[in-house]
């Protein structure tokens, strides 16, 4: 009886479905039908108890896994686009072009992060995946004062609410005073300093003369800027961009990220020394904007 007035319902709903209710809802058969619902028969009703009273009875267990599932993420990620800079000289004025540039992140809602939030977030390159960048500007020498222009990017990227990665040449024992505080305030407001060597070797070249050689490079620069930033670096910058072939001394330092040019387009969670690539500037900031959109896929 229920399931036949239900039907009827359904039927009039689909031949009325513009009709005004009035007319169409039969209210009197649902009331009926809800109000008296037919007796189960005895039989029926102890042939069901015998069936399903048990598990409807019984408190349902706790379940042992948590409600939502845990989501899992693809190991192998895009590198976020990764922007190359360094102090303004007369071919190229990059601070004119890192404000343009910040513009341009600004419009399309890039989160700037760095290397060290990738590392303490491992799975932000999986959820704001094509959202993220990275702003590096290599060439900060820890014992000369840092171009005023170079202290300028700073500044607008510092208005922007952006964090940077500078990568830092050590080369000396009695670092910059200014530099010291002004990288140590970056630090605070989630820069990174990245090593970029102690006396910016080329160590792609430079581990065909001697592995040792690479391995001093990095560790002696890790050490100093530890000692003057009280941070130790977790990513090598490379001189030159040239990648070396026996990553082995590098792994003995615990540098995580490697930071090159050409390729490392997609990088692997699971390694524990990664190699990234970056990319840029061209022209201007809309043209290096496409490049950086066709390589890594944002
Ligand atoms: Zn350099």
């Amino acid at each position: 009886m229920k399931r036949i007035s239900s039907l009827l319902l359904g039927i009039l709903f689909l031949t009325g479905a513009c009709a005004p209710v009035a007319k169409i809802a039969p209210i009197p058969m649902i009331q009926e039908a809800t109000s008296t619902p037919s007796p189960i028969p005895t039989v029926v009703w102890t042939a069901m108890s015998t069936v399903t009273s048990v598990p409807t009875q019984t408190p349902i267990p706790a379940p042992t896994l948590p409600p939502t599932a845990i989501p899992t993420f693809d190991p192998i990620r895009f590198t976020p686009p990764t922007l190359m800079l360094h102090r303004p000289n007369l071919q190229f004025d990059s601070l004119a072009f890192l404000k343009d540039f910040i513009t341009l992140l600004k419009l399309n809602n890039m989160q700037v992060v760095t290397y060290r939030y990738i590392s303490e977030h491992p799975d932000v390159t999986a959820i704001e995946k094509g959202k993220l960048f990275i702003i590096t500007i290599d060439d900060i020498f820890l014992a000369y004062p840092i171009d005023k222009r170079v202290l300028e990017m700073i500044r607008i990227l510092r208005e922007a609410g952006y964090p940077a990665v500078l990568s830092v040449v050590t080369e000396t024992d009695s670092p910059d005073k200014n530099n010291v505080a002004l990288l140590q305030d970056l630090v605070k407001s989630g820069w990174e300093i990245a090593s970029h060597t102690d006396t910016h070797l080329n160590l792609g070249r430079a581990e065909t003369a001697s592995l040792n050689l690479v391995y001093n490079e990095v560790m002696i620069s890790m050490d100093k800027i530890e000692k003057a930033v009280g941070v130790r670096p977790i990513t090598l910058v490379l001189p030159g961009g040239d990648m070396v072939s026996d990553v082995e001394n590098i792994q003995r330092t615990d540098i995580h990220w490697i930071v090159g040019i050409g390729d490392g387009n997609t990088y692997d969670v699971r390694d524990s020394l990664i190699y990234v690539g970056r990319e840029g500037p061209y022209k201007n900031a809309a043209s290096t904007w496409r490049v950086m959109k066709q390589r890594f896929g944002f």
